[in-house]
Order: C-alpha cells, then structure tokens, then sequence
C-alpha cells in the first residue's frame, strides 16, 4: 500500500504490531497486535499518525494519493468480511475511530455505524430480522455523525428523542418502535439540513472521507489540547484513525455481547468472569434491557462458546502476560475480540494475581513483586467501604463533604463533637465518629476511643492526621466545606445539617465524608496469605530496612506483627495525651520556666563560687543560700519535681512495654518535642472560661486557680509556635525533663537486660539547628545515662543521635556527626522549614489550590520535595557519612510511608525508613520496587 508521499500511510490491522503506537495510536496498536497472533478481531485498517500530520501540512487536505489507499483498503475490507460498503443485501458498516499514541480518554472523536443510509438500514434490518435495531443504529449514526462531523450540538437531537419518547408515554430510548424511529430519523435530518444547509450525506464514501477528516481534526479540539497542556503531552503526535468493521450480536440467538476478566478482578479467582447477553448489541448491556448472563453459566448454556472463550481469554493473558479485561461480540456464530486491555482490579485481587501468575511460570518474582501498586497495600488490610453499600450511598446523593484522605478506613458512627461525648457514646458500646474544627492533645482520649475522626482543618501532618496514623484509625482532615458549630453541636456542608447523635460515614482514603451509616468490610490479616508471600519475596530482594513509628507497646506489637525490623520514631511527648496524665504534662509546661529559672539561678551561682576569688565568697554564699532557700519553697519548683517524678514512672512503664514488644530489634526514643499550643489549654478558651466563672459569681479558689493557668499561657503564648520553645530548645531550657526522660529509658532498659532480653535503645534529640545544642545536651545526659546504668549494675550500651529536621542542621552535618552517632530526618519539619510553610496552615490555606493549579506537582508534605528538602538530605548524607562513616541514617517523617519518597530514600542509600505501623507493608513492598529500580522517584 505504498503512497507517493514516500512513507506507508495506511497499515492493514495484520502489518502492525503493540510496538507500534506511535504511528498507529495505542488503539490501532493493540488491535494489530491481536489481529497479528491470530486474535480474531473484526477487519479493519489503521491510518497512522504520520497521515494525520501531513493532513495538518496541507491544510486540512488529505495527502497525495492517501485516498485512493484508503479506498483500496476499504475494497480489502469487503473482501476479508464478505460485506458491500453501501451494499442492499449484506452491507458493511464500520466504526472510524481516533487514537492517540498515548492514551486520551474521551478527547478525541469516533463516529460508529457508518455507512448507514436509507438503502443500507433494510439489509440491516433483514440480517438482524428485526427493524428496530437497524433503525435504532441508523438513528444513532445520523446523531453521531451530525455532532463531531458537522458540529451540530448534540441537544438539538437528545431534545427530539425525549419529545418522540413524551408523545408516546415512554420512558426509554430502546421502547421506541419503528415508525418512531423512521420518524425520528426524518426530524433528524431535518434539523441537520436547516443548520448545515444539507442531510447527512446517503454515499458512504462521502460518509467516510468527512468522518476520516473529523477524527484528524479532533487532535485539535479545545478539549484535546487543554488535554495535552495539562498532561503535558506533545502538541506533534497527531492522531491515528482506525477504521474496523462493525460486527452486530444482534443478528439472532447465535449472536451476542459481553465483557470477560480472564480473573475475577475483585478477588483474583483463576476464572473467568463477567457479563454475556445474547442476541444484543454493546449499548444494551448499558442500558440494561435485559439481564445478563454471567460467563460462568455459558458453560452449561453454551459450552462452545465458553471454550472458544476461555481459549481466547488464555491466549491474551499468556500473551500479555497480564489479567485482561477483553469486550467481544458473536456475530452469527463467529467470535470476534474487540478490545483487550489490562483488568483494572481491587488491590486484593491484584496481590493475588500477581503471586499467582509467579506460581504459574508465567512472570518472574521480581515482576511479580512489581506488578502490586504499593499504596493499594494498605487498602488489602483496613476496613473499607463494602463498593455495593458505597455505591448505593452515592446513588441516594447521600455524600456530605470532601475532605483530605489523611488516615485510611473506612469507618461510621455517632457524630460526637467533643472528646467527653465521644468517651461517654462509646462507653455506651456505640460506635462513635470524632468531629471537630481541628484536634489538640486535649482530644487524644475521644480519638482513642473513636472509629474515626472528622476535622475542618488542618492538613495531612496536623495533629488529627499524625495521632491517626499512629492509632490505624481512619480520619478526614480540612473539610473546609463542613462548617462545625461547636455550639449549637451541629456540622453543616452544602446546605445538610447533621446533629451530634446522627450517623455518618467517613473513607479517610478518599476524604468522603457520608450521611447515615455506609456498610464496611474488614479483611482478616490470617487470610492475607498471599500478601504475605509477596511481601516475603520483597524482603528477600530489599536493601532498605523498614523501621514504624510507634508510641506505645500496642503499637509496637502492631508493627512488628507487619513487618517492621524497628521503631524508628517513639514520640515521647504522645505518651502524655491519656487522660491520667495530660494534666502532669501540662502543669510541668507551666511552672517549668519559673521553675528553670529558680534552678539556672543556683546552678552558675555555684559555677561562679568555684571560681570566685577568695574576698567574694562570704557574698555569694550569702546569696547561694538565699537562691537555695527561694528554690525550696517555691511552689513552682516543688510542682516541677512532683510532675516529672510522675511522669518518669508513666515513661519508664511504656519503655519497658516497647523495648520488651521490640526485644532484639533497634528503637528510637525521641525526647519530647512538644510544641506548646499542641499541649496548653487555649489561651482563648480559658479567658472564656474565667468571664464565665465571674460572671455567675464563682468563688475565690476556682476563679484564682483559672486566673492563673490564664496569665501563665498567656505568658506562653508564641506567635508561631512550630518555630517556638520546642524540641531540644526546651531540653537546654529544662534539661530536668529530658534528663527524666533518659533515666526513665535508661532504667527500663537495664531492668530488661537484668530480666535477660536483649534491648537497644537509641536516644534522639529533636528540632537540632546547632551542634552546640546537641554537646550541651550529650554531656548533661550521658551522665545521667551512665548514673542509670551502674545503679543496675547491667552490662548495657545505647545510641545517642539527632533529627535532621532543621535545614541548618542539614548543612552543617559534618559538626552534628561528630556528636550523633545516628541521623534521623524528620521530613516533616524538615519540609516545613525548607518551604517556610506552617505545617498547621499551608495544606488548608493555600497547598490544595497549589497543587490543583499545577504550581507544585504533589503535596511536599506527602511526597518529598526531592529538589530542595532531598538536597539538603543529600548534603546531610554526604558530609554526615564522611565525618562518620558508622553513622546510621533513617526517616522518621511521614515520607517515610510514602513509595514515591522511600525510592529517592534508597536511592540516597539510607538505612531504613520508619512509617506508620499500617503502611510498613507498603513500605517493606516499596523499598522492593525501589532496589528493582520498578518504583518512579519523586520529583
Ligand atoms: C518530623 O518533623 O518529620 C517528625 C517526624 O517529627 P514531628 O512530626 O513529630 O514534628
Ligand atoms: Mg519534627
């Protein structure tokens, strides 16, 4: 079929193969590549790319010599399906098709049914023994071919069907009977005739050359190029134009239509599944005329068919070496394959097949291990929605809201809108949904006991998404269209109210947020045998280790039990949210700046006496016993001493759970980094509460007592609060509360190793910008580790080391190796600071429309932000691993869960990740795909 413009132009389905959608499109492609192994597809030919270009060349005018190729292939058409383009008796109609190299779903532009006109619709209608459905295509085309080759809007022709349907008291298309339809058929082209000044047009080929041209066109269609500047695909590809033959299962009882999976594509049964209709055509299983058959029953109904497809099923998935989701038609007794694609699966069934195709010889592990999307891994073990009971719930226009997914699961319960109420429904054996603005310390207890917790605010590292994560529960975060009266105890989103007591539904995967209660499935992780295969062959292949962040012994249980070979983040200050012991957190926070102050005082008062010359020590011992006597009455220091003495038996009683739940296995223990306003009461709140307690003439104790812990947050209050006395700024300020904590770590420690198990403890100092800061605090705290140790007389070693989370420490990691003998990026705060974006604020504020925008391609707080954050990771890797090449590197942030960033971490050559207990099986599948070089890095 050469042309004289030199290059081939038109392919017959048999010349083209999968590798060639460039030139052929990806639709023309994959039928060739069927055509080419013996797929019977229906016959056709492919106009490439390269024809549509030099169509754009000339102007809109078809190159030299590419009709009369066109016109050949049609007569070689007619010849391979004994049909007459435009023929009486057996005429051949055809679909002319556009398709892009690159997949644009619905951008482009197909015209079906061509060749239709007056004469041929009664061959048509003779071949199926029936009129209607050969009018009811013929109707079709005109409207088809009215819309994208002359541009007629497709209104003017859905408002003359709903008339014909109104007129006859009909509720669908498919009741309209023939002399409706003749009738349609006229007023069609009636209408066609007044705007385009003529019919559509009866010659085939005339039918054809206009239709060919408008595909072509359609490369440039609004849709299509805002399609491609979106996508950023290419403006110079141009698209192929497929013309095939229509094939009717409408023709009789030996013809038909259906849709096969060669797996069940919700579970990954090695068996066919789907849908068959006989004697019908594609558009009736849509519009659901009648019931289908399931594929399995033509076994028994139609064995013949059910071998020819189940042979064909095997042939495609052995060829692709893929499930496949395959469309095919029987006309009069011959199949014919219409499309194969790759099936589109739940992740259940996508780990399933993936193991089973391994077993089967048919791909290798390490493709197999690559074939699972790793976030879908986390859908394998959470509750979720059941898909029926969301469908009907979006089908009954029940969604309430959209918010950010920032806890996967699927979870329903009372609305309860603070923690108390949440506590009290729950204690009712009812199941609760927390709903607030946003989440503090001061709600942990609600949390905990809730199945889910809904927020207003805040963004994927705010405090709801981080406790979440850590408990597995699902959570809805930045719904800013919910508007929560904390009041009137009500939450309002597109003009529906839901009281507290009311039911709702929330999918923290998806952020959807439903009215009433929505069924859930959770998947019992014994069953999961499959998962864990594959999850098996991915730790056999990994170089990355997968640690989880972990807060209590529970957890620690948890993320073992997934995998993790490690805690790498225990957030200390998390200890403190139970209900027994926020208020000792609290109060320890309050009085602790009096308190420090007092004992900083006689701390360099006696640094000053040792080196003070003789003639000054009679003052300064005067005034060291004034200083020691305002230390031991102060109220503020008593409370101090009181607080961490409790607090250290709360920390060295989960130590001991954790170190215990993780025997043999490394743990980080971070010291508290508490930013204040994640732990004080609100200032706002408590002015409210002191004007109240005077305005109903509350007496002097309780008043006073408010009026108090009122002046002493206000004297707390920080402006931005995440770049404020927080971290290892509060460990220099009050070294008491991280000495506390390292005896309490110590202590729990040395008892388990007297008890004979094998612990490593590695003690982390967090929000480090300054080696000084980390020499200030080694040596103060090392003393205290030491002190610990020989009064239990144990043989006992643990690391000392810091968080990357501050860009200064980043750049000058040399200093910080050679105090820390581990680096631990926390890439929350690390983001944070390098994007000057408050975590708090920018997800809500600003980030969303961000990304939406195209400004930033992803969410840095979910994706690491490999340009600027992972060059400062970069430079902290580099000049930290020279100074100290034992030095052990891990993430803590929650890019630590997050395949996309876990590929830039190995890539970095960490040694291990740490994420949320319920994601180390994505990560563990993760760091996989990345030592596979399978897994894309971020950007
Ligand atoms: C971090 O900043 O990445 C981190 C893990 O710490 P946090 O989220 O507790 O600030
Ligand atoms: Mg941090």
């Amino acid at each position: 079929m050469a042309t004289t413009t030199g290059g081939k132009l038109v392919y017959r389905l048999e010349e083209g193969n999968a590798s060639m959608s460039q030139l052929l499109g990806g639709k023309g492609a994959g039928v060739s590549e069927m055509a080419r192994i013996g797929i019977p597809v229906p016959p056709g030919f492919v106009i490439t790319t390269e024809a549509c270009l030099k169509y754009y060349e000339r102007g809109r005018k078809f190159p030299a010599g590419l009709w009369d190729t066109i016109v050949q292939s049609m007569h070689h058409l007619e010849a391979e399906s004994g049909k007459e383009f435009g023929g009486k008796g057996n005429p051949l109609i055809i679909s002319v098709r556009s398709g892009a190299p690159i997949s644009m779903p619905g951008m482009m532009d197909t015209v079906l049914n061509l060749g239709t006109n007056d004469v041929t619709v009664l061959g048509m209608a003779k071949l199926m023994g029936n009129e209607r459905p050969a009018l009811d295509a013929y109707r079709r085309f005109i409207q088809g071919f009215a819309n994208i080759v002359l541009g007629i809007e497709k209104d003017k022709f859905e408002s003359l069907l709903d008339q014909a349907k109104e007129k006859r008291s009909l509720k669908f298309d498919y009741e309209l009977q023939p002399d409706a339809l003749r009738e349609l058929i006229g007023n069609f082209q009636d209408v066609v005739k007044e705007i385009a000044g003529h019919p559509v047009p009866q010659d085939p080929w005339d039918q054809l050359r206009d239709a060919i041209q408008a595909v072509f066109s359609s490369w440039n269609n609004p849709r299509a190029t805002t399609y491609r500047q979106h996508y950023g695909i290419s403006h110079d590809m141009g698209t192929a134009c497929v013309v095939m033959g229509m094939v009717f299962g409408n023709l009789g009882p030996d013809s038909g239509t259906g849709v096969m999976f060669t797996r069940n594509p919700a579970t990954g049964e090695k068996a066919l599944y789907g849908d068959f209709l006989v004697n019908a055509q594609g558009e009736d299983v849509v519009a659901g005329i009648r019931n289908t058959q399931s594929i399995l029953s033509l076994q028994q109904d139609s064995p013949d068919l059910y071998r020819q497809l189940e042979e064909k099923a095997r042939s495609l998935e052995g060829h692709y070496r893929e499930v496949q989701d395959i469309e095919f038609t029987m006309e009069s007794g011959k199949l014919f394959i219409l499309q194969t694609r790759t099936a589109k699966r739940t992740a259940a069934s996508a780990v399933k097949i993936a193991v089973d195709l391994v077993r089967e010889g048919v791909i290798t592990r390490e493709e197999g291990i690559g074939r699972v999307v790793p976030d879908e891994i986390a859908q394998v073990l959470l509750p979720r929605f059941d898909v029926e009971a969301k469908a009907k719930a979006l089908k009954d226009g029940k969604r309430l809201a959209q918010g950010l997914g920032a806890s996967p699961g699927a979870a329903t319960g009372v609305a309860a809108m603070d923690p108390n109420t949440a506590v009290s429904i729950a204690e009712l054996g009812k199941k609760v949904i927390l709903v607030r603005p946003e989440t503090s310390p001061d709600d942990v207890h609600g949390i905990i006991k809730a199945q889910g917790v809904l927020t207003s605010r805040g963004g994927m590292t705010s405090h709801a998404a981080v406790v979440t994560r850590g408990l597995g529960k699902p959570c809805v975060v930045g719904c800013e269209e919910l508007h929560v009266d904390l009041e009137a105890r009500t939450a309002t989103a597109n003009g529906t109210t839901i009281k507290e007591g009311d039911v709702i539904s929330v999918d923290g995967a998806t952020g959807e947020v439903f009215v009433g209660s929505v069924a859930t499935f959770s998947p019992n992780p014994a069953e999961l045998t499959e998962l864990n295969t594959l999850l098996g062959w991915a730790d056999e292949v990994r170089t990355l280790k997968v640690w989880a962040n972990a807060d209590t012994p529970e957890q620690a249980k948890e993320a073992r039990a997934y995998g993790a070979e490690g805690i790498g983040l225990c957030r200390t200050e998390h200890m403190f949210f139970a209900e027994e012991r926020l208020p000792h957190i609290q109060r320890l926070l309050t009085v602790g700046t009096e308190a420090s102050r007092l004992l900083r005082n006689a701390e360099q008062l006696t640094a000053t006496l040792e080196k003070a010359p003789a003639t000054e020590l009679e003052r300064l011992n005067a005034l060291l016993s004034e200083t020691n006597a305002n230390l031991a009455s102060s109220e503020a220091v008593k409370a101090f001493y009181e607080e961490l003495t409790k607090l250290e038996a709360f920390q060295a009683e989960d130590f001991y759970g954790i170190l215990l739940a993780m025997e043999g296995l490394p743990v980080v223990i971070r010291l508290l980094d508490a930013p204040l306003h994640e732990f004080l009461p609100r200032y706002v709140d408590l002015v409210k509460e002191v004007a109240v307690l005077e305005a109903t003439g509350a007496s002097g104790d309780e008043l006073e007592g408010k009026k108090r812990i009122r002046d002493v947050v206000e004297e707390l209050i920080e402006i931005n609060p995440m770049m404020g006395h927080r971290g290892c700024r509060v460990g220099v300020t009050m070294p008491e509360i991280y000495e506390m904590q390292v005896r309490a770590i110590v202590s729990a420690a040395a008892q388990l190793t007297k008890e004979g198990h094998a612990v490593h403890p590695e003690i982390m100092i967090p929000v480090v910008s300054h080696v000084n800061e980390l020499h200030f605090l080694h040596d103060r705290l090392e003393k205290v580790a030491e002190s610990t140790r020989v009064l239990f007389n144990v043989d006992l070693s643990h690391k000392f080391g810091t968080m990357i989370e501050v860009p200064r420490a980043a750049l000058t990691a040399s200093e910080i190796a050679s105090v820390a003998q581990f680096f631990s990026f926390g890439s929350n705060d690390l983001t944070q600071m390098t994007f000057a974006y408050s975590r708090d604020d920018a997800e809500v504020k600003f980030l969303r429309e961000y990304v939406e925008r195209g400004v930033l391609p992803v969410d840095p707080f979910t994706t690491l932000d490999v340009k600027g954050v992972g060059r400062l990771m970069r430079i902290a890797v580099e000049e930290g691993r020279t100074a100290n090449p034992e030095l052990e590197i891990g993430i803590c942030g929650e890019h630590g869960g997050d395949p996309k960033s876990i590929a830039f971490c190995h890539s970095l050559g960490l040694n291990y990740v740490s994420a949320s207990p319920f994601r180390v099986p994505v990560a563990r599948l993760a760091a996989a795909q990345s030592t596979l070089g399978q897994l894309k890095l971020a950007e």
